[in-house]
C-alpha cells in the first residue's frame, strides 16, 4: 500500500472538504505524504500546508490544470509547484476567468432541456466562485433529482452530445507545463485511462503522439495508480511510463466522502517496475526543494536510485 497521495480536491475547487478537513481526514486513514491539487486554483495550499504541519504529514504544494490538447481535454497536474510563481499564477487567473461565462453557456444549454434554475443551483455548491464548473452542476442536478448520483450524471448530462455540454478552451499543453516546470514544479499527465476510453477516447496512436510531446514540453509524470484506473490499467499506464520514461505518480482523485471513486490514501503499491515520481525529489542530494529538475535530472536519480 502506498503512504502518498499526490492528487485530491478541496472546496477551493470542487471538493466537498476544506482544506483542513481534507488533510485530517488523510491523516486518520494512513497518508503521510499528501499533495492538494485543486483545479486552476492554489488558494487552498496554504491552510493545507499549516494542517499537515499540525499533523506531522509531509504536504506537497500542487494543482491539476485544466488543457485543452487538439480536440480533447486533459488535466495536468504540478506537483511541488511554487504557487507565487508569477507566470503560474497569472495562468490560473486567466483559466479561472473563463469558468463563469461557461457556466452561463452550460445552465442556457440545461435550460433548453427543460432544467432551469441550473446557474443559481450550480453556484450553491461553489464555495469557491470562481472555479464554477460541472461538478457544482452535477450536485444541482443531483439535489433537483435529474440524477441518482454524481457519477450517473456525467452519463446524461454536462458531456459531448448531452445537455449542459459546452465546448471549451482551457490552457494550452506548452503554457501549462511551462508554468509547472519554471515554478520549480513537476509536471504529470492526470487519469490517461479517461482520455482511452473506448470509441469516444483517444486510439493508441495519438495517445504516444500526447506523451512524446509532452516529454518534449519537460513533463516527468504520468499518474499509474489512480482512482479512476482499473488495475489493468496501473499495468498499462506502468507500460507507457516505461516506455516514454516518465515517473509513475499516485492519487485518489478524491472529491468528498460518498462522491468519489476512491477515498483518500490506501491506494494499492505501483507495479514492480515503476519508478515513483517522488525520486525527482528524495533521492536527488543535488537539488534544493525549490530547483527545478530537467530532464537530464532525473537521469541522474535513475542512476543514483541503482546505486542504492
Ligand atoms: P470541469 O473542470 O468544470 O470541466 O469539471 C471537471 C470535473 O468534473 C472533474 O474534475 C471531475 O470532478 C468531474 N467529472 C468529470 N467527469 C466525471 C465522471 N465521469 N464522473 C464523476 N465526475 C466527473
Ligand atoms: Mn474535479
Ligand atoms: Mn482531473
Ligand atoms: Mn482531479
Amino acid at each position: 500500500m502506498l503512504d502518498y497521495d499526490l492528487h485530491c480536491h478541496s472546496t477551493v475547487s470542487d471538493g466537498l472538504l476544506s482544506p483542513t478537513e481534507l488533510v485530517a481526514r488523510a491523516a486518520e486513514r494512513g497518508v503521510k505524504f499528501l499533495a492538494l491539487t485543486d483545479h486552476d486554483d492554489t488558494s487552498g495550499l496554504a491552510e493545507a500546508a499549516a494542517a499537515a504541519s499540525q499533523q506531522g504529514m509531509q504536504f506537497i504544494n500542487g494543482v491539476e490544470i485544466s488543457v485543452t490538447w487538439r480536440s480533447y481535454t486533459l488535466h495536468i497536474i504540478g506537483l511541488r509547484i511554487d504557487p507565487a510563481y508569477k507566470p503560474l499564477a497569472e495562468g490560473l487567473h486567466t483559466i479561472r476567468s473563463g469558468r463563469g461565462a461557461r457556466a452561463e453557456l452550460m445552465a442556457e444549454s440545461l435550460a433548453r432541456s427543460g432544467i432551469s434554475g441550473a446557474l443559481t443551483g450550480a453556484y450553491q455548491y461553489a464555495d469557491n466562485q470562481g472555479i464554477i464548473g460541472r461538478t457544482h452542476f452535477a450536485r444541482f442536478l443531483v439535489e433537483s433529482g435529474y440524477s441518482k448520483d454524481v457519477r450517473s450524471v456525467f452519463k446524461n448530462y454536462l458531456v459531448k452530445g448531452k445537455p449542459g455540454y459546452v465546448a471549451h478552451q482551457w490552457a494550452s499543453l506548452p503554457d501549462a507545463v511551462s508554468w509547472i516546470c519554471g515554478s520549480g514544479g513537476v509536471a504529470v499527465l492526470a487519469h490517461p485511462g479517461r482520455y482511452t476510453v473506448a470509441r469516444k477516447g483517444m486510439g493508441q496512436k495519438t495517445l504516444r503522439e500526447l506523451l512524446s510531446e509532452f516529454v518534449d514540453l519537460g513533463g516527468q509524470g504520468i499518474e499509474v495508480v489512480c482512482g479512476s484506473h482499473t488495475p489493468e490499467q496501473y499495468a498499462e499506464f506502468a507500460r507507457y511510463a516505461n516506455e516514454f520514461n516518465l515517473l509513475a505518480s499516485c492519487g485518489s482523485d478524491f472529491h468528498g466522502p460518498g462522491e468519489s471513486y476512491r477515498d483518500l490514501g490506501r491506494l494499492p503499491d505501483f507495479p514492480l517496475d515503476c519508478r515513483p515520481v517522488w525520486l525527482a525529489w528524495e533521492a536527488d542530494p543535488f537539488s534544493s526543494s525549490d530547483t527545478l529538475l530537467t530532464s537530464s535530472g532525473v537521469e541522474r536519480v535513475e542512476a543514483e536510485s541503482i546505486n542504492r
